[in-house]
């Protein structure tokens, strides 16, 4: 199970992988959008570390409190995206100690849910959400919680390079047409290091 302090343990890692990564972040947002989502997603991560600490009692606040710092911290197209997400798994988690397999998808799933009512993308439009639908596909079908978050991790790593290919229906890279094509998408790259963070953590 994963209770608060695995959670926030998971905000931890997704801040050191983030801030690792920015520079990379950066500059495939600058290919194909406005060179600001390593920046974005340090500053915001950075701020969720700052108010976990001290750890809330309970998987909810954890993440209603991560949400609330993204939304207010991101900004851009990500920073709402991301935020809905949390807080969505923070409905889910609400009542609970922790957070089973189970309990984990419908908590990915709800999140996942949020960034599609949010942002209107579909499969294979070059968002976020062509990291986040596999990873989801992979913790479905995984045999218990360290297994699956490994495959997710692969998985929302998989989605991300796939979305090189692909040509932007979505956010300011679909402003180039055509020529988004060839870029890997940068929101879902921060997207693959979040699920990798949770990965880890398990492990
Ligand atoms: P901005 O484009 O406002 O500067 P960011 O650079 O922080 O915001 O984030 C860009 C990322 O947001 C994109 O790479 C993409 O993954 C994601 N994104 C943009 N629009 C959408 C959308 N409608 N649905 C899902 N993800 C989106
Ligand atoms: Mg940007
Ligand atoms: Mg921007």
């Amino acid at each position: 199970e994963l209770n608060a302090a695995d959670l926030a343990a998971w905000i931890r890692r997704s801040n050191e992988l983030v801030a690792e990564h920015a520079d990379e972040l950066t500059r495939l947002d600058s290919a194909i959008g406005d060179a600001d989502h390593g920046v974005n997603m340090k500053r915001g991560l950075a701020s969720a570390v700052e108010v976990l600490d001290p750890v809330p009692d309970s998987p909810e606040v954890v993440l209603k409190k991560v949400a609330m710092t993204l939304i207010a911290r991101v900004g851009g197209a990500s920073g709402p995206l991301y935020g809905t997400f949390f807080l969505r798994m923070a409905a889910v988690s609400a009542g609970r100690r922790g957070l089973d397999l189970d309990a984990l998808v419908a908590a990915v799933e709800a999140g996942v849910g949020g960034i599609v009512q949010r942002g209107r993308a579909e499969a294979g439009d070059k968002t976020m959400l062509d990291a986040w639908f596999p990873a989801l596909d992979s913790l479905r079908s995984g045999a218990d919680l360290r297994a699956a978050l490994q495959a997710a991790a692969a998985a929302a790593d998989a989605g991300r390079a796939a979305t090189e290919s692909m040509r932007a229906m979505k956010g300011r890279a679909s402003y180039l047409g055509e020529r988004s094509i060839g870029h890997i998408d940068p929101g879902a790259s921060s997207t693959a290091l979040i699920v990798r963070a949770l990965a880890d953590v398990v492990d």
